[in-house]
């Protein structure tokens, strides 16, 4: 059995490896490099917690993406000896008023309700936590088993693990025109050099999926949801925590690099990195951690969260026989990608329907 896999970013690379581990060849075809977009340019935070706000319908999903994270960073290390950052750091998510303390009490008291390891602190709490937070702050929900990993070290594992694998080959620069339609069923991709035929394809083009033509017209738009980053460079490292403010978030990868995220933008494809942007950022992120204003500007970025409305993402069969669907996951895709990347290959290799 042969899957073409559509796109080498995060959910890509984990699906041809999923599906390789289970006995499945797998052909990775990406129009530029892989991990070119927003799988290299996330935050990395695992913040199955700190993301939940009260959905009680994605939190099983969210805890066990969470979960599945721990062997599969070690795994990940053990085959290539890349380490891939993982680290229980932590998450802040700090309050200024009277009001943002009011929605961290229910987000706490809710998620406790749920047997969750979360407290909601006082300000001297909060600052035993992270000693750098702003002096500001009335309080703050800490959800202790939020995690995060470093998203450019993880598709270098995943690539390194793909190429040790006899069963996955990846394609760079190869661009899928087009999906190969036979009798109402997804046989294959149209590339450059002509067809490509395979008994499965996966759809993992992250933001332009909906762009690949032959995707049928009944599966919900996925759409590009822009996001700057600002990378700071802290000597010697201080904070230790992840914390979200208002409007900014900031991530201290433990080595002196803090990455501070992120606007949530619809501009279309537009790749740029705005004044206004990176104004947003460093005020919500020197609003949280005011020490950050010494450390030195090392990088900006911007690339497109892969945005489905109403729903967490798209995964599994489509509607056309052949044709499996992981994207569309928006401001989760590195926490949910191992799950994802199991879910399908489990489905496509036991023979199921698409
Ligand atoms: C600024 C920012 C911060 C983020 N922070 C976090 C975070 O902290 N935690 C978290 O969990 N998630 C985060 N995310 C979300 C996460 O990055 C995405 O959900 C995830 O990377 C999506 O992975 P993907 O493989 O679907 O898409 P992508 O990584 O975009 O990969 C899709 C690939 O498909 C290729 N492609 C497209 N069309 C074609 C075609 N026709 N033929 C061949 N190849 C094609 C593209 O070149 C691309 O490489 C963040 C995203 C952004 C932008």
């Amino acid at each position: 059995m042969r899957v073409a896999v559509i796109g080498g970013g995060v959910m890509g690379c984990a699906t041809a490896l999923a599906l390789a581990e289970r006995g499945v060849d797998a052909i990775v075809l990406e129009r530029a490099v892989p991990g070119a977009e927003a799988s290299s340019a996330a935050a990395g935070i695992l913040g199955a917690q700190a993301e939940l706000h009260g959905r009680d319908r994605e939190a099983d999903l969210f805890l066990r993406a969470r979960e599945a994270w721990i062997p599969w960073a070690r795994e990940l290390r053990g085959t290539t000896g890349i380490d891939v950052g993982h680290r229980v750091s932590g998450v802040l998510r700090i309050a200024r008023s009277g009001a943002e303390r009011a929605d961290l009490e229910r987000e706490v008291a809710w998620q406790a309700g749920r047997g969750l390891r979360a407290s909601l602190l006082d300000p001297r709490e909060a600052h035993e936590v992270e000693p750098e937070l702003a002096a500001d702050v009335v309080a703050a929900a800490h959800f202790p088993d939020d995690a995060q990993v470093d998203p450019p070290a993880l598709l270098r594992a995943l690539m390194a693990a793909l190429a040790r694998s006899d069963r996955v080959a990846v394609r760079g620069g190869a661009t899928v025109h087009g999906l190969l339609l036979e009798r109402d069923r997804c046989v294959g991709v149209r590339l450059d050099e002509g067809e490509l035929r395979a008994d499965a394809v996966v759809l993992a083009a992250g933001s332009w999926s909906s762009l690949v033509p032959g995707v049928p017209a009944a599966m919900p738009a996925v759409r590009p949801v822009r996001g700057q980053m600002v990378l700071l460079e802290e000597r010697p490292p201080r904070v230790r925590t992840i914390v979200f403010g208002p409007g900014a978030y900031v991530v201290p990868r433990g080595d002196g690099r803090v990455l501070c995220g992120s606007t949530m933008e619809h501009a279309g494809f537009r790749k740029e990195v705005t004044a206004a942007g990176v104004h947003a950022i460093l005020g919500g992120a020197l609003a949280c951690v005011p020490s950050l204003g010494q450390a030195q500007l090392a990088g900006t970025w911007s690339n497109f969260r892969p945005h489905v409305e109403g729903d967490v993402a798209l995964v599994g069969a489509s509607q056309l026989p052949g044709l499996w669907l992981a994207t569309g996951h928006h401001r989760n895709g590195i926490l949910l990608a191992k799950v994802t990347a199991d879910a399908v290959a489990d489905a496509i290799s036991r023979g199921e329907h698409a």
